[in-house]
């Protein structure tokens, strides 16, 4: 997963060129730069990559979502719908906005269950926001049907699944918004950063503008430029997309490593008895990112995940017991916890998750483990490490 491991001389030419030309700001100062303009480069190459009309980067994965869903025009009180299983970012970007997020129960794809979904829809509800968790997809046909019905945004949150497909498109290309995160141990990083793709024109204008204090980008005078509404300062700094211009080029490679390396480990762990592997709904192609893979119990995954990693296994992830990507673990969500005073749409409508039954993604969280997929593995390091693991799981199980 993290494009940190493959550095070079890519990634330091990019940035040389930034720190030669002294412009660190990705708009303006047109006569200083040397002709560099990274953040937009790096918008022109993703939106090709990714065969979407429209890029916008941002200064975090985080904010790409609340750019987002700003730029469709979610507001307060304004009901998202996520999954139980994703990092926190989803529902601090949508509780930015004073917008509420609506928990829904995962399946055996580890994401939005379409008809979890459907139940949880009310009057309120606009956006419809599954994550590509660990690299693979929910049946995104099924959400795109039910949006269709109720006139829902499809806001996909492919932070982790850059480089995965469905049904031929690419990951985040698919719903009318998605978003990527570039942070330090994603597929592919900036050291810190964020991108909103979509096809749809007013959003993306709405999305360069929000991200950038509400300033118009028209003309060359930053002091003259109009303000048409208010904004936030999320900008993408041009050393941070530097790294991206490198690291971009190299998604391909990278994919193809994670593939190798996934296709060696799971065809390892097939041949132990008990073992099942998360659903990738038809037509999907995961990044393999990680590899996923179901225990028969609850108890069972627990012990295996204590042995792999007392055996030397390193890099896989008992997420049900882990205190960023499940909502079991989620106590500052689940009491509410903010600094300040939080919008009373929020503190009105936020539902009482203390007392919230997920028992069906505890189903498949609680058997959960999740082993990421390093760039640097030699292939015979892969293939030891397929042998490990079978060791230890069958000794589990
Ligand atoms: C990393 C991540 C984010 C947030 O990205 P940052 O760049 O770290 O802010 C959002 N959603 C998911 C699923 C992520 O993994």
């Amino acid at each position: 997963m993290p494009g940190f491991e493959l550095f070079g001389d890519q990634e330091r030419k990019q940035v040389q060129d930034v720190l030669d030309s002294g412009v660190l700001m990705r708009y303006g100062f047109d006569g200083m730069r040397n002709g560099h303009w990274k953040a937009k480069q790096l918008e022109s190459t993703l939106a090709e990559r990714m065969q979407v009309n429209h890029v916008h980067l941002t200064s975090s994965g985080t904010s790409a979502l609340t750019v987002a869903l700003a730029s469709a025009g979610v507001g307060a009180g304004d009901e998202v719908i996520m999954p139980t299983f994703t990092f926190v970012a989803s529902f601090e970007s949508i509780i930015a906005l004073g917008a509420v997020p609506v928990l829904v129960d995962i399946d055996d794809t580890l994401t939005l269950d379409p008809e979890a979904v459907k139940r949880a829809i009310s009057k309120k509800t606009k956006v419809i926001m599954p994550v590509h968790m660990c690299g693979s997809m929910a049946d995104l046909d099924a959400l795109k049907v039910i949006c269709e019905e109720h006139g829902l945004l499809l806001l996909e949150d492919a932070c982790q699944a850059i480089g995965g497909s469905y049904k031929g498109k690419p990951l985040g290309s698919i719903g009318d918004l998605g978003c990527f995160s570039f942070d330090y141990v994603k597929t592919i990083t900036c050291g810190e950063g964020g991108a909103v793709i979509t096809n749809n024109a007013s959003y993306y204008e709405n999305a360069h503008k929000y991200s950038d204090h509400g300033h118009n980008h028209i003309g060359h005078d930053r002091g003259a430029e109009e303000h048409p509404f208010l904004g936030y300062n999320f900008r993408i700094s041009e050393l941070n997309a530097a790294v991206g211009c490198a690291q971009v080029e190299r998604l391909d490679e990278f994919i193809a490593i994670q593939k190798r390396n996934y296709t060696v480990l799971r065809e390892a762990l097939s041949q132990v008895p008990g073992i099942t592997f998360r659903r990738v709904p038809d037509g999907g192609e995961e990044n393999y990112s990680f590899l996923n893979f179901f225990l028969p119990s609850e108890e069972i995954a627990r012990k295996a995940h204590a042995s792999l990693s007392e055996n030397g296994v390193d890099g896989c992830f008992y997420w049900y017991d882990n205190n960023w990507h499940y909502y079991r673990k989620w106590e500052h969500l689940i009491q509410k916890k903010s600094l300040g005073k939080l919008p009373q749409e929020v503190r009105d409508s936020l539902p009482d998750y203390s007392q919230a039954d997920f028992s069906a993604s505890d189903h498949w969280m609680g058997r959960t483990i999740s082993c990421l997929m390093k760039l640097g593995w030699t292939e015979k390091e892969v293939g030891q490490r397929g042998q490990q693991m079978v060791s230890v799981l069958r000794e589990i199980i």
